[in-house]
Order: structure tokens, then sequence, then C-alpha cells
């Protein structure tokens, strides 16, 4: 394979994800490493992307074009790939898989990427011959980002994580949407005229806005199935049999599998995931129970000083207000980490508070670097 580029195709490159990530791969120049191909499930021999070595977009329906490509990375989602991985591999294609959606993660043969994690772990199983790549959830991706330094060191014993996540986490579609929500509630029933009426009583204008949040009027709520702007939902994805939602339940799965540990040595995780009103960027409330008595200085020193990407905000209203919040990360690489204190539950335990961008570390940025790191371990 000396010299050779590998021949990616990307699918799904037109959602919030795949949009994310060719912007990230066009700022590192990584479309230079590859040659490139773009499909679509609904645009087919529409006009490709500039990056595109093939004038138009391929079908991503069609398996023979799919089995021409070394690697097929897909942000379609996750009935994209029920429909199309297993029988592209029964067809006999041996390319690697890398996929953003939850569908193959907890599949034995497949490795989660998160390099400033698992980069040894990834580099084994490449070697092992494992074809199967996948994104974590973007929840857990970033927990582990800003968790690093105490997580390598094994001072942690067991994390509840209550979120606070994003629209843009349910998608393009819904991101939209959320705004649709936040314009009716300002624009429409008269509520305009009241909010900006310095005099207007403002129990008329709750009680209109109540109108709308209780379904008694056109605001929108199709796509979430209740209302997000001026509530919040703590229900996301399915349901699991323990009372779990599934996205509570991916937290303690996923992260032990990136982190490779094996039962007996694993980390226990659980708590509460809500969709707020934010447009991009999670946020998650950690309570951490430490195996040992806390030491708030060096607990601190190892979290901040963990790789590049955290961003350690002292635990100060000024800093807090000033960045711990979404609206400061979004967009950017950064992990913010910071409401670090003491708990009044016991002396092993410790407060944290962590806002990162979902759409770059907990979806993009790790399959960007899978590719970079593939290409630079095979070719
Ligand atoms: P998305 O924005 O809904 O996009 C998925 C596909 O929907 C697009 O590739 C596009 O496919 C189609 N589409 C239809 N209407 C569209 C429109 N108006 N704008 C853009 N695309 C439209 O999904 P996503 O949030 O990127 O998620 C993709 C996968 O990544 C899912 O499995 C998700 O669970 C996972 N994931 C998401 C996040 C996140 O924060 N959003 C984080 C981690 C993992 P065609 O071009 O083929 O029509």
């Amino acid at each position: 394979m000396a010299n050779q580029k590998l021949k990616v195709g990307f699918v799904g490159w037109r959602g919030m994800v795949g949009s994310v990530l060719l912007d990230r791969m066009r700022s590192e120049g990584d479309f230079d490493q590859f040659e490139t191909v773009f499909f679509s499930t609904s645009q087919a021999g529409l006009e490709a992307p500039g990056e595109s070595c093939e004038k138009t977009l391929w079908d991503a329906y069609d398996f023979e074009a799919l089995k021409k490509m070394d690697i097929v990375l897909t942000c379609q989602g996750g009935d994209y790939t029920k429909k199309i991985h297993s029988d592209l591999r029964g067809n006999g294609w041996k390319g690697i898989w890398l996929d953003a959606a939850s569908t193959l993660r907890m599949q034995e043969n497949s490795c989660l990427v998160l390099d400033p994690l698992n980069k040894g772990l990834i580099k084994d199983e490449i070697h092992k011959g494992t074809v199967d790549f996948v994104g974590a959830n973007c929840t857990v991706s970033l927990l582990l980002m800003a968790l690093t330094g105490p997580l390598k060191a094994g001072l942690i014993d067991w994390v509840t994580t209550h979120t606070y996540q994003a629209a843009s986490g349910a998608g393009a579609k819904n991101m939209k949407e959320l705004l649709k929500q936040m314009g009716y509630l300002y624009n429409e029933g008269g509520k305009k005229e009241l909010i900006e009426d310095s005099r207007s009583d403002i129990l008329k204008l709750d009680e209109l806005v109540n109108l709308d949040l209780q379904g008694k009027t056109q605001y929108p709520k199709e796509l979430f199935g209740a209302p997000l702007a001026g509530s919040l939902i703590p229900w996301i994805d399915s349901p699991m049999e323990n009372g779990q939602t599934r996205e509570e339940w991916k937290a303690m799965v996923e992260a032990n599998k990136i982190l490779g540990l094996n039962q007996d040595e694993n980390i226990a995780i659980d708590g509460t995931c809500v969709r707020i009103g934010a447009m991009r960027s999670h946020s998650q409330a950690l309570t951490i129970k430490l195996k040992d008595g806390l030491d708030l200085k060096s607990f601190e020193e190892l979290t901040a000083n963990a790789h590049e990407w955290v961003d350690f905000v002292p635990n100060t209203k000024e800093a807090t207000l000033e960045k711990l919040h979404p609206a400061h990360y979004s967009g950017t690489l950064k992990i913010g980490v910071g409401r670090l204190r003491p708990m009044n539950l016991g002396k092993e335990f410790v407060n944290v508070f962590t806002v990162g961008d979902q759409l770059l570390w907990g979806a993009a940025e790790p399959l960007r670097r899978f590719l970079r790191l593939y290409q630079e371990v095979t070719v």
C-alpha cells in the first residue's frame, strides 16, 4: 500500500455531525491525504462537494459502489447502518466501517474510538484486523475527555452524571424546531406587544406562554414531542427494561469499553439525561465518588493538565459566568471543567461541572482523528 491514498466514502456528510466533520477536515487539510467519494441516501446524481474525486454524489444504497471504498465513514444514523452494514459485510466487503451511530458500538468485534483516552487500544485493534470502528456517545466522550486525568490515575470509584443536552444532539431538523419554538413564544398570540410594554401584566404574559407550552396553541413540537424552549425534556432515546433511557445506559457500558476495563474493573456510571434548550454543546453535572479521600489540589492539577483540550475554570462566580456554559465552548475543541469542590456527602466525594461541544469531541473529532491514525498505522 506504500504511498497509496486510501479511498474514503462519506455518507451522511450533509447532517449536523457530517457538516462539522467536513469543516474540521478542511481546516486540518485532511482531504489532501485521502481519495474521497461522497454518497447520499436522497440526492444521488447531484453535484458533489469540491473535495470529492467524483463530480456527482453516489448512491449510498449501491453496494457495488460502497465496496470500492477502503473506508466507509457514515454519519447518516443508525437506520442506515442497520440497513447496509451487515449486507455489505455479507457481500464480502472487508474495508473499514467508521460510524457515528450507536448501532454497532456494543458489538463484541467493534472498537470505540476516542484516541486521547484509548489510542493504544485502537492501534491494537487495527493490528488485530478489527474492521468496525465507532465513535462513542457524545456525552460519554465528553465525560471521559473532562476526567481523563483522574481516570488515568485510577482515582475514581463511581460517577453520577446529570446531563443538560443541546437540541443539536437530536440533529439538524430539531435545531430548527427549537428556534421555531423560541420564535413562537415571543411573536405569537399577542405576546410580543406585552413583552415590549414595560407596564404590561407579567401574569397575563405567563398565562399566554403556558397556553403554548401546554399544547393549546400551534406552538410547534412535532419532532421533540414536548416543549423544549421554555421547558425541558428529561428523556433522551428509547426506554430500557431497568427504567433507564438508552442514553443513560450508554454512559457506563461505552465508557468502560473505551477504557478497555473488564467487568470486575468497571467504573459505575449512572444519572439522568435531560434535553434542554441550548443550541449546541452538552453540559454535565458530576458527583464523583473517589476510591480515597479527596486531595482537592492534586485532583485539580491532574484534571487541568491531563491534555491540551481541558480548559480548567476556577470555582468562582466570575469565571463560571464568563466561561462555563455552552455559549462559550460551542464551535471549539476545548472541554470546560469547573465548579470543582468537595461535597457534604463525605470526604471521598467531589463535585464537577463540565461543558463541551458534542459535535466536535462528542462526534466528529474522534472520527476525523481515527482516519489519520488508521492511515499512519497502515499506509
Ligand atoms: P442529522 O443532522 O439528522 O443528519 C442525518 C442525515 O439526514 C443527513 O446526512 C441527510 O442525509 C439527512 N437530512 C435530511 N434532511 C436534512 C436537512 N434539512 N439538513 C441536513 N441533513 C438532512 O443527524 P446527525 O445529528 O448528524 O446524526 C447522525 C448520527 O450521528 C446519528 O446516528 C446520531 O445518533 C450520531 N451522533 C449525533 C450527535 C449529535 O450531536 N448530533 C453526536 C454523536 C453522534 P442525505 O444527504 O442522505 O439526505
